[in-house]
């Protein structure tokens, strides 16, 4: 029988523990907080902030919300950051990319303060994430380690350290923000892990590895990349990729909305109805890694809080 995986669920009890830390310090007298900065007013980037701000609100932190024009001067974002980084009330700071094109990326990064890097962007606390002694690791691959322990605890019943150590882990995508990072996290927790990418498929090796995993974490952002022939019998599949595909009947014809427009909807990287039946477990798109990602990011600004008011 196959788990599907409840990510949603994983989101609302990690909700709940934030909630319950958060009361906890307020009781102290201290309140996290999220600072996002958004320069201009990029679509993507504004819906991703209106989500920060509703958690930020729902788990009682303090939000606040820096958004120069989008022809603001590198100097004047560096000023917002070197205010945000004295600001008491924010605990962590999160730079909204992509930024206008006379704003350099690492520049910004690496003026923010290293305890208040809560996706992990600044180089130092990436060279701690490969060492191994992650302070902030990033929210999206924290998601899926943090969907696998909750996993093997729940369902397999075993200790999450027994659950990596010595698995095989297969990785498809080696980018900064997901597949690299969970690699790391994954390699840091023993398993025996590999990194697959688009040169692999241009080689036709990638389903030489993707077959060989105990445990497939997929980040490559193209539906239907891995089909049942990808994907050993009895793996566990976690499925990052996050794609808009147009709805499309049985002959292939376009589905049209009430509007008369091609409808569309979001699908993974997983052939998912028809990987389904041979995993063990299978996180859904949507409604699965996505779920856990924005919790996971709340879960570093409250550990920011506390090492910034040095209660660890
Ligand atoms: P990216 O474009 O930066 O990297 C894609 C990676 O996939 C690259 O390493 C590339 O080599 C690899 N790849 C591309 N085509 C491939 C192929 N044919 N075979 C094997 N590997 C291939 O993307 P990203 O930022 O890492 O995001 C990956 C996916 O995850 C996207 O769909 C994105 O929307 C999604 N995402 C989801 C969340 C979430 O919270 N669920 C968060 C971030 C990103």
């Amino acid at each position: 029988m196959t788990t599907v995986i409840d990510c949603v669920a994983i989101g609302d009890e990690i909700m709940k523990e934030i909630v319950k830390e958060t009361e906890e310090l307020k009781a102290k007298g201290i309140t996290p907080g999220i600072a996002t900065l958004l320069v201009g007013d990029d679509f993507g980037s504004k819906m991703y902030r209106g989500q920060v701000e509703k958690f930020c609100e729902e788990a009682g932190f303090n939000y606040v919300n820096e958004n120069p024009p989008a022809d603001a001067t590198e100097a004047d974002v560096i000023a917002i950051v070197e205010k945000l980084n004295a600001d008491k009330s924010v605990s962590g700071i999160l730079p909204l990319r992509p930024f206008p094109e006379q704003i350099s990326d690492t520049v910004v990064i690496n003026t923010i303060d290293v305890n208040k890097d809560i996706d992990c962007f600044h180089p130092f606390n990436m060279g701690k994430l490969a060492l191994g002694e992650a302070t902030f690791p990033p929210a999206t691959p924290a998601a899926v380690i943090e969907i696998l322990e909750r996993y093997a605890r729940n369902e397999e019943k075993v200790d999450p350290k027994d659950f990596f150590e010595g698995a095989e882990i297969v990785v498809v995508g080696h980018s900064n923000i997901v597949g690299k990072p969970v690699a790391f996290l994954a390699l840091n927790r023993n398993a025996t892990t590999s990194v697959t990418h688009v040169f692999t498929s241009m080689k036709g090796n990638l389903e030489k590895h993707t077959t060989g995993a105990d445990i497939l974490i997929v980040a490559a952002g193209k539906p239907d990349l891995i089909g049942p022939e990808q994907v050993k019998d009895g793996a566990i599949v976690i499925d990052v990729g996050i794609n808009r595909v147009k709805v499309v009947d049985d002959k292939g014809e376009p589905v049209l909305n009430e509007k008369g427009k091609q409808k569309t909807k979001t699908v993974g990287d997983v052939s998912f109805d028809a990987v389904k039946d041979k995993t063990k477990a299978i996180s859904p798109v949507p409604k699965g890694v996505g779920s856990v990602t924005n919790r996971m990011l709340m879960k570093n600004a409250l550990r920011a809080c506390k090492i910034n008011n040095g209660l660890i």
